[in-house]
């Protein structure tokens, strides 16, 4: 783990100075299909993760971008980034509410299911999309908005290090997942924006509030991305959240079963103790 952190971190580093030139690197690409660590189960399934460009920054931000999400998401949204790494993106709902959130799909073995089971419990969520499975899955993209529920964009392919590249290539990468999104619901609102792996950077946050999208970090993280099991998923999340709570989750980009499963216990006891909502489509 430490020489992973090393690697990364030198990756990184790596990627500030170089900038785009740290994209394209295919044999890291196979090293994160293969790896047996943090990053396999969150990327080994995701479609978006074969682009040639993606993976290394997935490969390489997966392991210590995600980890910093974890410390992140369970003890606050400053602990770990020191806040202002934020950079203004919203970790809370601002009221009471408890919002879920659910990143990374559509994907049709698993958002049938939390839609189901948000169904039976009659709560509204928020669902980040990653732009080319919502080409692949407009079905699914209109079952959501069916059911009363909002729409982040999640970018095009899941690219941690999507806030490095330029203005004009941040840009078209979140156009173009809107546009995927509203090909399948024409008209949709999208107001919200979430940064792959919370890789939050200046210019990501300026894109997106360009854009009308208001930049969604979260403020508790079970890190359902580890698989780590259903009962492990649902204490982390009835035990952290609070009122204004942004709940990650995700129901894409790897076995998501375990999500699924607990999802319904954290319902059952949520709507106990709180009201749930879908984030708004018309912040201001
Ligand atoms: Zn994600």
């Amino acid at each position: 783990m430490g020489i992973v952190t090393l690697v990364v971190a030198a990756l990184l580093g790596s990627a500030y100075v170089l900038g785009r030139s740290l994209v394209p690197d295919p044999p890291q690409r196979q090293a994160t299909g293969v790896t047996s660590n943090a990053d396999g189960p969150y990327y080994a399934d995701q479609p978006s993760g074969d682009e040639p460009g993606e993976p290394p920054s997935a490969s390489s931000s997966a392991g210590p971008t995600e980890a910093g999400q974890d410390g992140t998401g369970q003890k606050g949204a400053g602990q770990d980034t020191g806040g202002e790494r934020l950079f203004g993106a919203h970790a809370t709902t601002g009221t009471p509410r408890v919002a879920l959130t659910f990143d990374d799909g559509p994907d049709p073995r698993y958002t049938p299911q939390v839609l189901a089971t948000l169904r039976e419990f009659d709560v509204k969520a928020t669902f980040c999309v990653v732009g080319e499975n919502a080409q692949d899955h407009p079905d699914l993209i209109q079952a959501i908005v069916a059911d009363g529920h909002s729409l982040c964009n999640h970018s095009w392919h899941h690219d941690v290090t999507l806030g490095t590249r330029s203005a004009e290539t941040i840009r078209t990468d979140l156009l173009r997942t809107n546009d995927a999104i509203r090909a399948a619901v024409p008209g949709a609102p999208i107001v919200w924006y979430r940064q792959p792996g919370g890789a939050w950077t200046l210019p990501v946050v300026s894109v997106a509030q360009q854009l009308g999208m208001t930049p969604l970090h979260w403020s508790v993280d079970p890190s359902d991305w580890q698989v780590p099991g259903a009962s492990k998923i649902t204490a982390a999340v009835v035990t952290q959240v609070e009122p204004g709570s942004v709940v990650l989750m995700h129901d894409a980009g790897g076995d998501r079963q375990g999500t699924v499963d607990a999802l319904r216990q954290i319902l059952s006891n949520l709507t106990e103790r709180f009201e749930l909502e879908a984030l708004p489509t018309d912040p201001t």
